[in-house]
């Protein structure tokens, strides 16, 4: 089903010197990378996340939780963007001042062509040390049995944010500095249950900023936000951007 955009957003949208869209897992299932939340193929129905995604599961299990991360890594270079992502390449272009945040660690942002992401999450295609604050770097080759270990003598990790870590925190005050500021805010497929970044489309509408979601089912922002769009990522925004005036 092809949403219908309400011209009233469409004209705020054309009006906005400010633009912020933040992303979660949602954009990306059209590319086939699986939720952590849908029941049917939710990523934590299969696997426990205290086990695969902390600091103590890895500490406690350094083997199994380097090879998962490197079989997600694997299958999402297999990924491709969609039209979802392709529009938010589009309307960075198209808009004055845009800004995106994501939650995603899959890299498909920046695959479509979306330039100076804001990574809430970190990101699975790095790795970094586990115990020192060295640079990240690429995944290793040949890495199948235990994790190797950095020229630092820690072992390597994946690059995303574990369950009880904080985020990054220069990524952190970039998406506040913009929320803060901005006249719109997109909340894209996001279950709007993980803070903090459930709270930014909160905190935009609290500095006077208008937000809308885009999502196929109702979430805790759905009674909050000003639009609630209903559908796929991959149709509605194409059609948001379709919508807007002057030229493609
Ligand atoms: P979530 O799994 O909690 O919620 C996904 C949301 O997307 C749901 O509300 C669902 O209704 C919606 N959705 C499903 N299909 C959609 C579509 N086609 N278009 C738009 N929306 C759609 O995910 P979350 O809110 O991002 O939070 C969970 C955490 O999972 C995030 O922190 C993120 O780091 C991590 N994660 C990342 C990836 C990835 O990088 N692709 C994948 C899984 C999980």
């Amino acid at each position: 089903m092809t949403p219908s955009i309400p011209a009233e957003l469409i004209e705020r949208l054309s009006r906005a010197q400010r633009v912020v869209a933040m992303t979660g897992a949602g954009i990306s299932a059209e590319s086939g990378i699986p939720t952590f939340r849908d029941a049917q193929s939710g990523l934590w129905a299969q696997f426990k996340p205290e086990e695969l995604a902390s600091e103590a599961g890895f500490r406690a299990a350094p083997e199994r939780v380097w090879q998962w991360y490197r079989w997600r890594y694997q299958q999402v270079r297999k990924t491709s963007p969609n039209p979802g992502h392709y529009a938010l390449a589009q309307l960075q272009q198209r808009l004055p001042n845009f800004t995106l945040i994501t939650q995603n660690v899959d890299g498909l942002h920046q695959a479509a062509g979306s330039t100076d992401v804001i990574e809430l999450h970190g990101s699975i295609r790095r790795v970094r040390c586990l115990d020192n604050d060295c640079e990240e770097q690429e995944w290793p080759e040949n890495s199948t049995g235990t994790p190797p270990k950095h020229s630092c003598g820690s072992l390597l990790r994946p690059a995303v944010v574990w369950f009880g870590e904080f985020l990054p925190e220069q990524a952190l005050a970039d998406a506040i500095e913009a929320v803060e500021n901005c006249d719109l805010m997109f909340s894209i497929g996001t279950s709007s249950l993980v803070y903090p970044a459930a709270e930014l489309p909160l905190v935009a509408q609290q500095n006077g900023a208008v937000v809308v979601e885009i999502n196929p089912n109702p979430t805790p922002l759905s009674t909050r936000a000003d639009y609630v769009l209903t559908g796929a990522a991959g149709v509605v925004l194409p059609e948001l951007v379709k919508a807007l005036p002057g030229p493609v």
